[in-house]
């Protein structure tokens, strides 16, 4: 070993010991005799200390040491005089004795501290000195610490990790695939998996039972903020199991996490609610709990005073923002600006204040009697002190709009602290969503989710109503994981695929072989997948994944640092039996 401690483990009981340590020259100061150098390694950072009185050569040497220099240094431990509290070797030094320098570098391109100097797509490029820095590393660190726990737990509850092929034909999740052209077999192509979706239900075919798997997966969708077209999934299935046994296994490995990774425990179960009722309330899928503020249905009482944003209209809600009652104009007029943003699309906002006495004021007062607007505060429970803000137009938009805002307001009362944890099970998805430009239903989750029991009867005739035994888990507004109980019999998958739009062929060219599978005693089986970088991101209190990748694509979806997407050379084209048509290549 080149070394006999670490740069975080010594301190002041290894006062006087003789020890070598090995890493990174952080930074070097020169004070009068004495030179300082930080020295940094995975564990941490330990003060150098060289003495121009005792060794000026040696010390000659130190202060020749540039920014991240490799050095092994043999010294003794001493105390220092003037302590540092906040580094966890702060109490001590190293004397140094001698000084080996193993590799010189190049002056970095950013500072390789806490607080940098390197802007996001420089540190990209050279991403394996943003990894040094402390804070990447424990990001980093934290994943890892993720991941053995799921396999932990997963272990200890029966299931298996199993490996599922990267090169296969398209899964069943909707995004686009990437593909990988075929030099063998000239002008075909293998898909990347989407997910192990299909592989993990023949994993139940052929009897594993439960089976896990920490995997990559591969989406080619449009970019947005903060998507990878590769991320990680812990991709599960069980066979003979109920919608129950999922939750409560899935809440297990939740709370296992929460447990292990952040010392955190729930003492209830995590609530649970149906998709309609987190629409209605919420206004998304995806509820942040962490706060109230929910949103109520006030179409039929502000109905018939003439007030025209309020008339001819599917639909009215409100929120009621506690304590916000003596906002300002202007504060009223950036949050009305906030909804009519072309991303929320709201055409305005009607707000009612509820005075220190009870009387409540509002923008629409002309229109509506105090009694009126005493009913409103009351449906909405609002108390004194309260600002309600009201929203009308088409159901769906408009709640989707009240959930905008009040996330946005959450976010500027200070309602979203990132120290809390609100998780929650949305169940009873709608089995099928509508394409208006393609004109056809869509699976919500995937062709391979079962309708319930009990609404297999509208399939035909009321295909909205259709609901499915679906489920996704949902922490601070964040979805981190989906999943279904499967269809496991022939008639109710063809029924599916003909409600998609799918002719028999295509669905046996497309699925076959999940087909062929089932017609060998498939057994009752269901899973869930949860994203494993945005769970990682969330329990390390960001919403960044890409800062819990170690090598990330960037938001155009390049490596920049090894600089791909990229070119091919003729002769590969060629054995591909490929042609760039160059003329129709966009940017
Ligand atoms: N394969 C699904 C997905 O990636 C998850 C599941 O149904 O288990 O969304």
């Amino acid at each position: 070993m080149y070394r006999t401690h670490t740069c975080g483990e010594l301190s002041i009981s290894n006062k006087g010991e003789k020890v070598t340590l090995a890493g990174w020259v952080q930074r070097s100061r020169d004070l009068g005799g004495m030179t300082f150098v930080d020295l940094r390694d995975r564990y941490g950072i330990t003060q150098l200390v060289f003495n121009m009185e005792t060794d000026a050569s040696l010390c000659g040497i130190a202060r020749k040491l540039g920014r991240e220099f490799v050095i092994r240094v043999t010294g003794s431990v001493a105390e220092r005089s003037n302590k540092n509290p906040k580094m966890a070797t702060g109490d001590i030094e190293i004397i140094a004795g001698n000084i080996d320098i193993l590799n010189t570098s190049d002056v970095p391109p950013f500072t390789i501290e806490e607080n940098t100097d390197g802007g996001d797509e420089l540190r990209m490029k050279y991403r394996y000195l943003d990894l040094r820095r402390q804070n990447v590393r424990s990001n980093i660190l934290l994943r890892h610490k993720m991941a053995q726990e799921v396999r932990r737990y997963l272990d200890g509850e029966g299931f298996i990790e199993v490996e599922t092929p990267v090169l296969i034909k398209s899964t069943p999740e909707g995004a686009r695939d990437f593909v990988v052209p075929s030099r063998i077999h000239n002008g075909e192509f293998y898909a990347l998996p989407q997910s192990p979706q299909t592989f993990k239900q023949l994993l139940m075919v052929a009897g594993f039972d439960k089976y896990f798997q920490i995997v990559k997966c591969f989406r080619d969708e449009d970019l947005r903020a903060d998507r990878q077209p590769e991320f990680t999934q812990i991709d599960c299935e069980m066979s003979f199991i109920h919608q129950e046994d999922i939750l409560n296994t899935f809440e297990g490995l939740a709370r296992h996490l929460f447990r292990e990774v952040k010392g955190l425990e729930f003492g209830k179960k995590f609530p649970r609610i149906s998709y309609d009722e987190a629409i209605s309330r919420y206004g998304s899928d995806k509820p942040d709990i962490r706060f109230g503020m929910g949103i109520t249905e006030i179409t039929e009482a502000v109905r018939g005073r003439n007030f025209a944003p309020f008339e001819q209209v599917a639909y009215v809600g409100a929120i009621s923002a506690p304590g916000c009652a003596g906002w300002s104009r202007k504060q009223l007029d950036e949050i009305t600006d906030f909804v009519k943003r072309p991303q929320i699309g709201a055409k305005g906002l009607v707000w009612a204040k509820v005075e220190a006495d009870g009387s409540v004021r509002s923008s629409a007062d002309k229109f509506y009697s105090p009694d009126d607007l005493a009913n409103l505060a009351l449906m909405t429970g609002s108390d004194a002190g309260d600002l309600l803000l009201m929203m009308a137009g088409p159901r769906e938009k408009t709640l989707s709009a009240l959930g905008e805002l009040r996330l946005e307001m959450g976010r500027r009362l200070g309602l979203l602290d990132a120290s809390v944890y609100a998780p929650l099970w949305v169940v009873d998805f709608p089995l099928l969503e509508w394409d208006d430009e393609t004109k056809r239903f869509y699976a919500k989750h995937h062709p391979f989710t079962s309708p319930k029991t009990e609404d297999l009867q509208y399939m035909e005739t009321d295909p909205f109503r259709v609901r499915a035994n679906a489920y996704d888990l949902v922490i601070n507004g964040t979805e981190i994981g989906g999943g279904s109980i499967r269809i496991h019999d022939p008639e109710t998958q063809s029924l599916m695929f003909k409600t998609l739009g799918f002719t028999a062929e295509e669905a046996q060219k497309q699925f076959g072989f999940l087909l062929n599978a089932f017609r060998f005693g498939a057994p009752p089986h269901g899973g869930i997948a949860f994203g494993f970088d945005r769970w990682t991101a969330i329990m390390g209190g960001s919403d960044t994944i890409r800062d819990y990748i170690a090598f990330p694509k960037n938001n155009q979806a390049r490596d920049v640092m090894i600089d791909t997407p990229s070119t091919i050379k003729q002769e590969q084209l060629d054995e591909l039996g490929i042609e760039i048509k160059k003329e129709e290549r966009g940017s």
